[in-house]
């Protein structure tokens, strides 16, 4: 089952997407965390990489699709995964898309969580005192919300028009945005 994770930045994928790896034992596969394994290991991706989260601007559609259709291509990948953060741009969708077909497979469910910018600045600002990552300081915040609704929202109108997509609130409670997130993967599983 492939299920994709769309969000803004702080919206909490990470933390659900984690709790649903532990029930659904589905592989998690974030991009950010690929593009941060990436940077602290000193690799070539990481190097190019790095410039453009430091900003806050999305890392270019040709490094990205290449990434993940490399790592989609790994047999751990074989009955599905979770990808948080990936597709970000209506582009990456398009690849996606062509990559499972032309792998027989098809992507099961979108979940779209939402959520308000003013508290998304202020959970990111809280986060950066926490985790340190280079990439939370107040302008990097903004302009990583900006980009979202640049680039990222188009890519929900682009599921929309299919029978995959799940607009969830991303400002309930934790449990209850996961238990809703649940539900819309339990539906999909038993149809
Ligand atoms: P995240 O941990 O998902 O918030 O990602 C952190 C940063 O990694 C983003 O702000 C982007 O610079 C970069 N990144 C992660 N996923 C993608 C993607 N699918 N396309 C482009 N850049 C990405």
């Amino acid at each position: 089952m492939f299920v994709i994770f769309i969000g803004p930045p702080g919206v909490g994928k990470g933390t659900q997407a984690k709790r649903l790896v532990d029930e659904f034992e589905i592989l998690h596969l974030s991009t950010g965390e690929l593009l941060r394994a990436a940077i602290e290991a000193g690799t070539p991706l990481g190097k190019k990489a790095q410039s453009y989260m430091d900003q806050g601007q999305l890392v270019p559609d040709e490094i990205m699709v290449d990434l993940i259709d490399r790592r989609l291509s790994r047999l751990d990948c074989e009955n599905g995964c979770l990808l948080d953060g990936f597709p970000r741009t209506v582009n990456q969708a398009k690849s996606l898309d062509h990559y499972l077909f032309e792998n027989d497979r098809r992507v099961d469910v979108v979940i779209a969580l939402t959520g308000d910018a003013q508290v998304l600045t202020e959970r990111l600002l809280g986060r950066a005192k926490i985790e340190k990552r280079s990439d939370d300081t107040l302008a990097t915040i903004v302009r990583r919300l900006e980009v979202y609704h640049e680039q990222t929202e188009p890519v929900i109108e682009y599921y929309r028009k299919r029978s995959v997509l799940r607009i969830i609130d991303g400002m309930a409670t934790r449990d209850e945005v996961y238990q809703r997130i649940r539900q819309a993967i339990w539906n999909v599983r038993e149809a």
